[in-house]
């Protein structure tokens, strides 16, 4: 299907109506540095508020599991009960590239198929929301979704691309027909990315040697351990839990779920003073490892998507792509030994 500018504008005049739509979009004057401007999420109301072709530093993966969450409520007596505050969500659309998609498959895993039981919060979420899948018509430099097997996408409602005078629509889900049926009808197919620039060997297995190798000694060096990497990445899930009093009924106290990370100090500091990951090098073998080799193990598929965005935001220009090279090189010689 194709449609001019103003028969675009109007469908998705109609689909604001009916959805809340989530797309990265430029906020002026918020970039990493001042007076720069940024690519990032954000609801927008309009196709010609959608950037189509600029990276996100940050992901979207708040839609469906907010930074700060409250869980329930409680009275502080003993005989009151704990009050679920459940989850309210207008249905809502999601503008994604190949691998952010992939990156959900991520997150229904961790939240839905672990520990037997599901996350009745991110389900609730996830009911709600449907996505709309971006192009990439070429890699970016930190980009490595194709080693990771992510670049291509089925799961996606419908796909848009930007023209000279108009879009370019392919409909997958036949709820959002009727929003695009004053188009012209054309065959349309997403094109994806088929090499990545710096193509990565990911290795199967890892050798428990790998526990111990000096490789992890630069990452205590360099590493400042501020999370960043891991705020920027669609896969890491990591949270705490706080009860925060409530401002206007000092009897009630909300349970929220605050996002975290593996990476900062005192994560994995456990009662009794037992912390078992002290320095920031045995942080990074923890999250490297985690993304791809542990996570495999009990899913199936790799945690990293190859996104590159953890390279492109750390402040210490600490790569993942790099050590993943090193451990995949470790494991090549610890084999042919
Ligand atoms: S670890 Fe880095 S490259 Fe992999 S999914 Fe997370 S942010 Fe993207
Ligand atoms: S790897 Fe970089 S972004 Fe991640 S915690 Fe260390 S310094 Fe921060």
């Amino acid at each position: 299907m194709r449609l001019d500018s103003k028969q675009s504008e109007a469908a998705f005049l109609n689909v604001v109506k009916d959805y809340t739509i989530v797309a990265p979009t430029i906020k002026v004057g918020e970039g990493r540095f001042s007076d720069t401007d940024i690519v990032t999420y954000g609801n927008v109301e309009s196709l010609s508020e959608i950037v189509f072709d600029g990276i996100t530093q940050f992901s979207a993966k708040s839609v469906l599991s907010p930074i700060r969450e409250t869980l329930f409520s409680y009275e502080n007596n003993n005989s009151a009960k704990a009050k679920d505050v459940g989850v309210e969500m207008k249905p809502t659309i999601v503008f994604l590239r190949a691998c952010d998609i992939n990156s959900v498959e991520v997150l229904d895993a961790m939240f839905l198929k672990n520990g037997g039981r599901q996350d009745s919060y991110f389900s609730g979420r996830r009911e709600h929301v449907k996505f709309f899948l971006l192009e990439c018509q070429s890699p970016s430099a930190s980009c490595f979704c194709v080693s990771m097997g992510t670049s291509t996408t089925k799961n996606y409602s419908v796909f848009v691309r930007k023209e000279e005078n108009g879009y370019a629509v392919k409909i997958n889900d036949d709820a959002f027909s009727k929003y695009f049926s004053h188009g012209t009808k054309a065959e349309i197919e997403p094109a994806f990315v088929t090499e990545d620039l710096s193509p990565l060997s990911i290795p199967d297995s890892v050798d428990n040697s790998l526990f111990n190798h000096e490789i992890w000694k630069e990452y205590s060096r360099r590493c400042i351990g501020c999370g960043r990497c891991t705020v920027s990445c669609p896969t890491c899930t990591c949270f705490t839990m706080q009860d925060v009093p409530d401002a206007e009924d000092q009897r009630k106290t909300k349970r929220q779920r605050i996002w975290s990370s593996c990476q900062i100090k005192k994560f994995s500091l456990l009662a009794g003073n037992h912390d078992f990951r002290t320095t920031n090098g045995d942080k990074m073998r923890y999250k490297v490892l985690h993304k791809i080799v542990d996570f495999k193990k009990k899913f199936g598929f790799s945690m990293c998507v190859g996104c590159g965005r953890c390279d492109q935001v750390c402040p210490e220009y600490i790569s993942m792509s790099k050590c993943i090279e090193k451990i995949n090189a470790i494991s090549v010689s610890d084999g042919e030994q």
